[in-house]
């Protein structure tokens, strides 16, 4: 078993870009990919929406991501992670080998997979003439009868590159209009090998052993089409909530959910790239979403170790989530942080230099109370008797501070007595 500080589950554009930001920071980072590092992308002919790369194939760039990536020394294990769990402050990584390791973050960076068709002889006929990708398999099909299934961006770049391969590309698509974009439309509709379908769906795909035809519903009429490969491309389910055993949220179509840091409900654990529910899924995104989930995962695993140390009392999963809740704010000197009077709603902890606190006396003037510095907190008072704050505190130099909100306050305070005691004890010697 190895203890990691990150692990990321998915070598494709999202995943390698987590890792060379890890290893450029010199973290304790591993990535696990479950085939080979490269992502869907290995699977993708012409990439020309890659700023940068007027026009590369996939498998060519995400070479270059996983050389960039692990020549700034990105530790890469090729091996499936099964499932993800809490211990603690700690993620388990069950390993499909029936290993574990431990990380404080995951990211988790897995994409997803092709939706089926759900037709009688799909599943038999996968690798017989069935595919889902057709950078992998078009080279198969030189001089047959194909058929591409969808009216997306995908379903028109494979039917694109089918074109170097068939004599005859039907393309078939549920509705009458196509959600690909005008340019690819454009390109394969007018192309002469190719006989749009539509509205049409595949009823049932048969042969000998391998693909002979397929029926379809054309506009209502039932027709057997001969075809020697049908390439799939009718959407995209995608993975990472299956991994976990407690629950990640995702929205309806499984996408996992996070906020704008790329964190998911679950305290250390990010999601970036095609698992994420978002509005595009592009290689652009998806190096962009990781590069926003290890800087944030970085910065977590340093607040976890501040948290650890503020409340050593408490249970370690408890301070995962706190540390995985606090923001980071910085002032400049003489800046007030807290005012007297002021309602009471979040605690401080300094990380970085000094602040001074300030009392109005009975006789109206601001006297200095109390210097702290780094590991020190401040602004329990007011959270623990409700009243305002009772004090003013000020930034003597350049500061930089966590902060914590009530309600996870508050959810410290009950996780332990010796926590709430620790803390009375302090806000009873600053009252
Ligand atoms: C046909 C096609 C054409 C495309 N063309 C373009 C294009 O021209 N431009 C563009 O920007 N985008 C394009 N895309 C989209 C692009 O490929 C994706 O947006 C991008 O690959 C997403 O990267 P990712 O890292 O999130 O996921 P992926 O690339 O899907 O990588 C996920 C990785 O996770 C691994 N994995 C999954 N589960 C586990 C597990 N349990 N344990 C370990 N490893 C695991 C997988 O093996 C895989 O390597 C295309 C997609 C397709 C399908």
């Amino acid at each position: 078993m190895a203890e990691f500080d990150v692990a990321i589950i998915g070598g494709g554009p999202a995943g390698l870009t987590a890792g060379l930001y890890a290893a450029r920071a010199n973290m304790n980072a591993v990535l696990f990919d479950a085939k080979g590092v490269g992502g869907e992308i290995l699977n993708t002919d012409l990439i020309e929406d890659y700023p940068g790369f007027a026009s590369i194939t996939g498998r060519e760039l995400a070479e270059k991501m996983a050389e960039h990536a692990t020549k700034f020394g990105l530790k890469v294990e090729i091996q499936g992670v099964t499932k993800v769990s809490s211990d603690g402050d700690r993620k388990i990584l069950e390993m499909a080998d029936g290993t574990t390791h431990t990380a404080a973050a995951v990211i988790l960076t897995v994409g997803g997979e092709p939706i089926k068709l759900g037709v009688p002889g799909e599943e038999e006929f996968n690798g017989k003439g069935v595919s889902y990708c057709a950078v992998c398999d078009g080279a198969f099909f030189k001089g047959a009868d194909l058929a591409v299934v969808g009216g997306g961006d995908s379903a028109f770049q494979e039917g694109l590159f089918l074109t170097r391969f068939g004599k005859k590309l039907y393309v078939i698509h549920r509705r009458s209009t196509y959600r690909a974009q005008a340019i690819l439309q454009e390109r394969l509709l007018s192309i002469d090998m190719v006989e749009p379908l539509t509205p049409a769906t595949i009823k049932e795909i048969g042969g000998e052993n391998i693909v002979q035809w397929m029926d379809v519903d054309h506009d209502g009429v039932i027709k057997r089409i001969p075809v020697d490969g049908v390439f799939i491309f009718v959407g995209f389910k995608p993975l990472g909530r299956e991994l976990f055993e407690e629950h990640i949220d995702h929205d309806k179509d499984g996408y996992i959910l996070t906020d704008s840091n790329m964190r998911t409900n679950i305290p250390g654990v990010y999601a970036a790239g095609d698992c994420r529910a978002q509005l595009a899924r592009q290689i652009t995104t998806a190096v962009g979403d990781a590069t926003t989930a290890l800087l944030h995962a970085e910065r977590y695993i340093e607040e976890l170790k501040h948290a650890r140390k503020m409340f050593p009392n408490a249970p370690r999963e408890v301070v995962a989530m706190s540390a995985s809740r606090m923001d980071t704010l910085r002032f400049a000197a003489d800046a007030t942080i807290i005012a007297e009077g002021a309602a009471a709603d979040r605690l401080y902890v300094i990380t970085q230099g000094r602040v001074v606190v300030t009392r109005t006396g009975a006789d109206g003037a601001e006297a200095e109370i109390n210097r702290l510095g780094p590991g020190d907190y401040f602004g329990e008072v007011g959270l623990l008797t409700g009243a305002s704050r009772n004090a003013t505190v000020k930034a003597a130099t350049p500061v930089e501070v966590l902060v914590l909100n009530k309600d996870t306050f508050a959810t410290l305070v009950q996780s332990s007595q010796a926590t709430a005691n620790e803390l009375r004890m302090v806000a009873e010697t600053r009252r």
